[in-house]
């Protein structure tokens, strides 16, 4: 009987643990998922094209809050995870993660409600050439200082897919041969 008590304790006390080390490890292997790199394309802001991100600096990092998670071909990547996700207004929005990246936060509080990433506290940014909004910084509570207008190393970027562009895709749009009937006298 005594054997038996011990046993019921030990599991009652390590389970917690158990559960850390599995959200640990899923979460590892969600961030570290198999991006296959082809080449250097690079992500602009569609409005102006400005450079925002290297495409080499795509992450996957699933959100609880996703509506549907569905894998694209993007900015010569592939698997690269769009997540459909929703803000407190209802408004909809088709994001891609990034590590690094030249959207910029305003200096204002970083706020906590509403967080699409748990424990990561959050601020929108936008395009540093147009202010066009780009997506929102995610960083966690001990590096989220006021002043921080980039994410740190440990932070990210969530961007908005309908508001960014991939540099190869630009180019060859304005590669296009134009014909002119002048051309063809
Ligand atoms: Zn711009």
């Amino acid at each position: 009987m005594k054997r038996k008590f011990y046993g019921f304790m030990f599991y009652n006390e390590k389970l917690p643990l158990v559960f850390l080390i599995l959200i640990i490890f899923s979460f590892r292997s969600v961030y570290s998922s198999d991006l296959q790199h082809k080449h250097s394309d690079f992500i602009l802001c569609r409005l102006c094209g400005h450079n925002i991100a290297p495409a080499t600096h795509v992450i996957n990092i699933q959100s609880p809050a996703a509506e549907k998670i569905y894998n694209r071909s993007l900015f010569g990547l592939d698997n690269v995870e769009v997540q459909r996700i929703r803000n407190p207004l209802g408004i909809e929005f088709n994001i891609v993660l990034s590590t690094g990246g030249t959207c910029v936060g305003r200096r204002e509080r970083w706020k906590s409600h509403n967080s699409w990433f748990p424990g990561y506290l959050w601020k929108p940014c936008f395009c540093s050439n147009c202010s066009q909004h780009i997506g929102w910084i995610f960083e966690p509570i001990q590096s989220a200082h006021e002043e921080r207008a980039y994410a740190s190393t440990k932070g990210f970027y969530a961007l908005i897919l309908d508001n960014i562009i991939s540099e190869d895709y630009s180019d060859s749009l304005l590669a296009t041969p134009k014909i002119s009937s002048r051309d063809e006298l």
